[in-house]
Order: structure tokens, then sequence, then C-alpha cells
């Protein structure tokens, strides 16, 4: 069990807001059964990423939190991924929160062959209008999700869970997002 760490927390609707971690342990079995699909398919949609992708899943820990309605947390100083204790019990929300933290993971480091999530952001916003002259950022955010509404960062995190877990059913945003991530 690990001492308390800090990170900022998503909430399923609303701002990221600072929280406590407490009581960090390893995921259950059945956590990690879940995910071995997912991280399969992450890897196979950025195959160079594979091996941070691994990492992380390797680092992927269960924790408490002080904030009652926050699912997960990505921690930038420990390189972690922490997610709500009990998620197990709706696997699905458990997956989506797992992909929406590892897109912070993957994005928090710039690296060569990919944009920062703010120039991946803007110049497929750029590519949206020329088809939907009408759409203003938000418009174009929130065709991923609500919470891709609240920052570029969020909705560069959206559209990675949204690119990952929906493949080509996925918004078109999404997909522009993920176009443009990568140069
Ligand atoms: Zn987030």
């Amino acid at each position: 069990m690990a001492k308390g760490s800090s990170g900022v927390g998503d909430i399923p609707s609303g701002a990221s807001v600072r929280v406590n971690i407490t009581n960090e342990q390893k995921p259950s079995s059945e956590i990690v059964k879940a995910l071995t699909q997912y991280k399969i398919m992450a890897a196979e949609a950025f195959p160079e990423l594979k091996g941070q992708i691994y990492n992380e899943f390797n680092k992927l820990v269960e924790g408490d939190f002080s904030k009652s309605n926050i699912l997960g947390v990505y921690v930038p100083s420990l390189k972690k991924i922490v997610i709500r204790r009990g998620l197990a019990k709706n696997l699905a929300k458990m997956k989506g929160t797992v992909s929406h933290e590892l897109a912070h993971a993957l994005s928090i480091t710039p690296r060569n062959g990919f944009n920062s999530t703010t120039t991946a952001f803007k110049r497929a916003f750029a590519e949206y209008r020329r088809s939907h002259p009408r759409a203003t950022q938000q418009s174009f955010a929130r065709s991923i999700s609500s919470y891709a509404a609240t920052a570029k960062s969020e909705a560069f995190a959206e559209a990675f869970r949204d690119f990952t877990m929906n493949g080509k059913n996925a918004s078109a945003a999404s997909k522009l997002i993920m176009k443009h991530w990568r140069r």
C-alpha cells in the first residue's frame, strides 16, 4: 500500500479537480482481465507508442479519492494512472476511464512524430470547418462528449478514448484530432 499521492482527477461531467489519493493497491484480476483487450487495441491504433502504453498499464492502480465522484486520475509526477476503487462493478465505465487517463499519460511528454494536443485540436477543427462551416470549437468538441468541451486537453483525452474504443464508429471529430495528433 502506497502513501497518499495527488493528481488532477476527472469527474463524469464538469471540470477536473485536484484530488488526494489514498490506499493505492494493484488492480483486481477482474480489472486486469477486462483491460487486456483494450490495451491491445490501443497499441494497435498507435504501434509507435506500444512500449509506453504497456508500461502505463503495468503501473495502473486502484485507489480511494477524497472527492467522491471522481472516476480516474493521471499523476504525472509518478507517471501512474489511478482508477476509483469499485469501478470493476461497471467495466464499460472503467475501460472508458482508463482510456481517457491513458490519453493524458501519452500526451504529457512531447515526442517525435506527434503534435501537442492543442495543435492537434486546432488543426482538426480547421479541417472540420471545411465540411461544417457553421461549427464552433465548442460544437466540434461537444460532438465527442460534453466533457470534451471543458478544455482542449479534455477534448484530446475524450477523442483518444472514443477513437481507441470505438474505431470506425468513433465521431468524425475524434478521428480528426487523432489524425492531426500524429504528424
Ligand atoms: Zn481528463
